[in-house]
């Protein structure tokens, strides 16, 4: 069990799946990563599926949810692809993951959920908001309220671009019930200050614009080292090394790594504990300045 105690934050870590369990090429995801960054990367990344050839280094990509436990509150930041899904990519088409099983390992069941933050409205960090009961996509967590960032909502509200689809689906599916059960309250990220005060003491969302149109990350600290669930601001700890490294599906990849860039710089070194939506096992960490660029300490708990 992934657990963490920050003061008084419980943070769980609680797997859906692995998105390609076998690994992917490196090079595949990052098609500009060199030789010279996987040699620099294996020199302190323990995952063993990193290599120093760019060919033969995989990546695997966890998919899980953290849940954050702070004075009676259940707050789960992402919601993973969920099950029954239909989706365009074969990896993640119709699962079928013990995901609400690792819930229960954590002790909570889905009508313990207080609030559930979606990072970014894209096909991974939705898809357990809902699930299927006879035929209809009902909420996973009844008694949550569920907050989506108005920029992305707003964007794939109107985006019918098909290389789009798969986040579209996942809005059809996993965002559109929520807000039509009433269960979904529509953030204005442009206004952290406004955002701030909607969600409470000790948690926050800030904005972290360009892997989506309106992604944030979601901050949250009582009495201890603050914790920063980052969502898909690094995917990867080769962008580490390459903070300029972005993703063929970053929406807007100037902006991805400028944002990457000013992350890191901002917590290196410090004493924030870090939760990546998509790093393997054990995830969390902490950022470390090395020379110019970063380096990623994994914590095991
Ligand atoms: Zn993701």
């Amino acid at each position: 069990m992934h657990q963490q105690q920050l003061g008084r934050l419980k943070v769980s870590k609680v797997l859906d799946s692995y998105m390609a369990s076998a690994g992917l090429p490196v090079s595949m995801i990052f098609p500009d990563v060199t030789h010279d960054d996987m040699r620099k990367l294996a020199s302190w990344c323990p995952l063993p599926e990193v290599t120093e050839d760019p060919t033969t280094s995989l990546i695997a990509l966890s998919v899980h949810s953290f849940v954050i436990q702070l004075d009676g509150q259940n707050i789960l930041v992402d919601s993973c692809n969920g099950n029954h899904k239909t989706r365009a990519l074969d990896m993640v088409d119709n699962l079928e993951t013990p995901y609400l099983e690792n819930l229960a390992a954590v002790g909570l069941k889905p009508e313990d959920i207080h609030l559930v933050m979606c990072t970014h409205l894209h096909f991974d960090h939705v898809g357990w908001n809902t699930r299927l009961e006879n035929g209809r996509w009902v909420p996973t967590f009844p008694n949550a309220r569920y907050l989506f960032g108005k920029r992305d909502y707003e964007h794939w509200s109107t985006q019918e671009d098909e290389a789009e689809l798969i986040h579209r689906q996942a809005f059809d599916d996993s965002v559109l019930p929520i807000v039509q059960a009433g269960l979904a309250d529509i953030i204005d990220t442009d206004d952290p200050v406004a955002v701030r005060q909607e969600i409470g003491n000790g948690v926050w969302i800030e904005p972290a614009y360009g892997h989506s149109p309106g992604c944030v990350t979601v901050s949250a600290q009582a009495d201890g080292a603050p914790a920063l669930f980052w969502g898909d601001i690094v995917h990867h700890p080769v962008q580490m090394i390459r903070p300029e490294l972005t993703l063929p599906f970053d929406h807007d990849q100037p902006t991805a790594a400028k944002t990457r860039l000013a992350m890191l710089d901002r917590i290196a070194d410090s004493d924030t504990i870090c939760f990546p939506a998509h790093f393997a096992d054990p995830s969390v960490g902490r950022v470390l300045r090395d020379g110019s660029v970063y380096r990623y300490q994994f914590i095991d708990s």
